[in-house]
């Protein structure tokens, strides 16, 4: 498995949850799996047990050789190797400066990253039945294994599988990058690699691979219709079979509010009192009123457009003016909303609480303690944080699309039944209705909030059997390779 992120080392998003997640419930149906990563210098080699195991090790980019190293670590029974190259990897962030400004050689840092994971392969005799990439960060692996590998010893085999976990990200870049790829110039055509002059990572791992999946079954028939594709969706329709949805799990060993213990109180669905421990605490930490009565609405989220959070500051002053309710806010990205959300906290001290951020330990304490979830994406190719939620007894209030419609159970108010409160139009009063809806289920109909509740935390969406989708993925690549 080729990735640029993977907890509990690098994270920006879900991709690092399944990445961290997968290989482990592949090797409890009995497969042997390996992770490769960069080694950023963000990492804690020494809290995390990373070893170095070979060096140097070289890499052909272009007509070029570069040399790096490699360190090992165990993640659970699943090796995983990670790539030391200074030049590329020690930087203030995976991507981007703190200013947010992406790194300018991208292209370059990324398919050397993939390159190196082949390489390695080779380095170690490991002969693989997949490769398998994520996202356009690793999406090259597929060319490189059709352009140059098919008649390898070790690598002449392997079937490739790319997964998409966001189709809106597709590393495009200047074509003056392609030399340094060290792929074939026949290869850049519009067909391939080349999309309007550029470079396109992901179209390129898309026409290459042997199967592709994203992440949530509803995202991918979205991603076929020329609204959702960016532009790809006929790559993605030649795919035919060979691209479709498989819903993420969640590592409920990780995410367990009877077991987290970032938790100021632990509880299960048998007994609540922990949560409303959460809940207090919650309050005191934001400095909100403390009230037991009072539902908080919490958001931990990226802060940019996909997430829809503009439609929440659209309406906040509504919200707040006409409803009893507390937000709990964890986020960063985008300044606009990093002032708006800011502010807020200082314009209804009391009723509002932000953490402008990235922080581990409070998102999982405003997942506890909070009392709804509110996730208006815009588009949301699968989304964990609602199903995190519902394992934490929280409803999420979600925008019906990819895998939100996917997780989340509409609440039937005759029979009380459902997980969660949707809406479909993408705009900031479709939300406020929404979450006036959810607000009086909890004042007004408070034995079906409880049995959502329960019914919420019933809910399985474990890597069981996502991971068993994902082996008949890798066997439908292999037979489509041979
Ligand atoms: P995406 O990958 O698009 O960001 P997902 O819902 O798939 O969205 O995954 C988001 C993951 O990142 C979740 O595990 C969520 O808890 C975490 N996350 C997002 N923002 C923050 C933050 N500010 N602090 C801590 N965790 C965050």
């Amino acid at each position: 498995m080729l990735s640029s992120e993977c907890v509990p080392y690098a994270k920006t998003g879900g991709l690092a949850d399944v990445v961290g997640a997968l290989p482990k419930a592949l090797r409890q149906l009995g497969h042997q799996s390996m992770v490769v990563l960069p080694l950023y210098s963000s990492i804690d080699r020494v809290r995390l047990k990373i070893e170095p195991v070979l060096s140097p090790m070289g890499v052909w980019m272009g007509d070029r050789q570069e040399w790096c190293a490699v360190h090992r670590a165990d993640m659970d029974g699943v090796p995983v190797y990670f790539i030391e190259f200074e030049q590329y990897f020690n930087r203030w962030g995976l991507y981007h400066d703190a200013a947010f400004r992406d790194y300018a050689d991208n292209a370059r840092r990324f398919a050397f990253l993939t390159r190196a994971g082949l390489q390695l392969c080779k380095d170690l005799g490991f002969k693989p039945d997949i490769v398998h990439a994520h996202d356009w960060q690793t999406a090259l692996a597929a060319a490189y294994l059709k352009v140059w590998h098919w008649d390898d010893p070790i690598l002449g085999q392997a079937a490739s599988v790319l997964t998409i976990h966001n189709l809106a990200y597709q590393g495009v870049y200047p074509a003056t990058d392609f030399a340094y790829l060290g792929l074939r110039w026949d290869n850049f055509t519009p067909d391939k690699l080349e999309a309007h002059g550029a470079i396109n990572f992901l179209k390129g791992g898309i026409v290459y691979a042997d199967a592709v999946n994203t992440v949530s079954p509803n995202y991918a028939r979205e991603t076929k219709a020329p609204a959702g594709g960016c532009g790809l969706a006929p790559f993605l329709n030649g795919k035919g079979e060979r691209y479709r949805g498989i819903l993420n799990g969640a590592d409920y060993q990780s995410w367990d509010p009877a077991h987290d213990l970032h938790l100021p109180a632990n509880y299960d669905a048998a007994d609540l009192n922990g949560k409303a421990v959460c809940k207090r605490k919650l309050q005191q930490r934001f400095g909100l009123a403390e009230s037991p009565r009072v539902p908080i609405l919490g958001v931990v989220s990226r802060f940019v457009g996909q997430k829809g959070l503009d439609l929440l500051a659209a309406t906040c002053d509504e919200l707040l003016r006409s409803m009893q309710v507390q937000l709990a806010i964890l986020g960063s990205g985008e300044k606009d909303l990093e002032h708006y959300f800011g502010g807020l906290a200082a314009r209804y001290p009391g009723r509002v609480g932000t953490h402008i951020g990235y922080d581990e330990a409070l998102s999982r304490w405003i997942t506890a303690g909070s009392d709804f979830f509110i996730m208006p994406s815009r588009y949301e190719p699968c989304g964990l944080n609602q199903i995190y939620s519902l394992r934490y007894g929280t409803l999420p209030i979600v925008r019906a699309t990819g895998g939100l419609d996917d997780t989340i159970q509409q609440y039937d108010e005759t029979h009380g039944t459902g997980t969660g409160f949707k809406f479909w139009d993408p705009n900031a009063s479709a939300l406020y209705y929404t979450i006036g809806w959810a607000v009086s289920t909890y004042y007004d109909r408070p034995a079906h909030h409880q049995a959502m509740i329960q019914q919420a935390m019933a809910q399985d969406f474990s890597w069981e059997r996502s991971a068993a989708d994902y082996v008949r993925l890798y066997e439908q690549a292999r037979a489509a390779r041979t």
